[in-house]
């Protein structure tokens, strides 16, 4: 299918995946959050209810709260961030695996070590035998293609590159490497930028933004609860904020 063709027939799909919930009773709530959508109708928020996976309300802890009921499971975000479940729009899950089994692991600090790492390995394989290392980083090109009109992603293309999330938001926004070499200064983007880059744009690149990248009624309830916020971090730190809880479709997935 082209593109064009390709595109409304998944939005055509959508429309019967968001149809009218039989159940309007939330299943959970979150509430008291500091919580950044990504969504232009509402930007902010501090509670969402949650229900059959998607998220059923969007809004102030009291408007939220009213919603429940007996059976409803209410969690105290005590202030804590949230938010929409980052997306990688470009990573090999299984490849990286194989190479991790059978590859020497090269994100290392210097060549040096590199280089032990891969003598070490030699040390350990039969003569004639190719030792392979993988996992070197790369670098991208998020301002360019704002300014273009273009809605970049974020995406490791791991193994190249590193794929936690925090760590892409850095690089982004500071283009600064581990030893602190810059890396095109002309490139950096702002936080909220590259939270949009992280999330709804992941979405809008597989044709799926109907359905998830941000945090909207109907959507699937795909979240991060952050132990800091990264709009009031220093940008150098973003990769330490800890991940606290990670949600997809209504399910905890990760708990620290
Ligand atoms: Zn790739």
């Amino acid at each position: 299918m082209d593109r064009v063709s390709r595109r409304s027939f998944i939005l055509s799909v959508g429309a019967l995946a968001l149809a009218p919930q039989e159940r309007i009773e939330p299943e959970l709530i979150l509430y008291n959050g500091n919580i950044w959508t990504v969504s232009d109708r509402i930007p902010r928020a501090q509670a969402v209810a949650i229900s059959g996976g998607r998220f059923l309300a969007v809004g102030s802890s009291e408007e939220v709260l009213a919603m429940s009921t007996s059976r409803s499971r209410k969690i105290d975000l005590s202030k804590q961030t949230v938010l929409p479940g980052f997306i990688d729009a470009h990573s090999h899950p299984a490849a990286a695996g194989r190479s991790h089994l059978r590859q020497v692991d090269c994100d290392l600090r210097s060549i040096a070590e590199i280089q032990a790492a891969l003598r070490e390995r030699a040390r350990q394989t039969p003569a004639g035998q190719w030792v392979l290392g993988f996992k070197y980083d790369d670098t991208k090109t998020s301002r360019s293609f704002l300014d273009a009109g273009i809605r970049p992603t974020q995406a490791s293309d791991y193994p190249p590159g590193p794929f936690e999330p925090m760590m892409a938001l850095q690089s982004e926004v500071t283009r600064t490497d581990l030893k602190g070499n810059l890396w095109g200064a002309q490139q950096r983007i702002k936080v909220e930028e590259a939270i949009r880059v992280g999330t709804i744009n992941g979405a809008y690149a597989s044709f799926e933004e109907r359905f998830k990248g941000s945090i909207e009624p109907g959507k699937l309830a795909d979240l991060v609860v952050l132990g800091r916020d990264p709009l009031r971090e220093d940008p150098s730190s973003l990769i330490t904020i800890p991940v606290e809880r990670t949600m997809v479709g209504g399910r905890w997935v990760y708990e620290s």
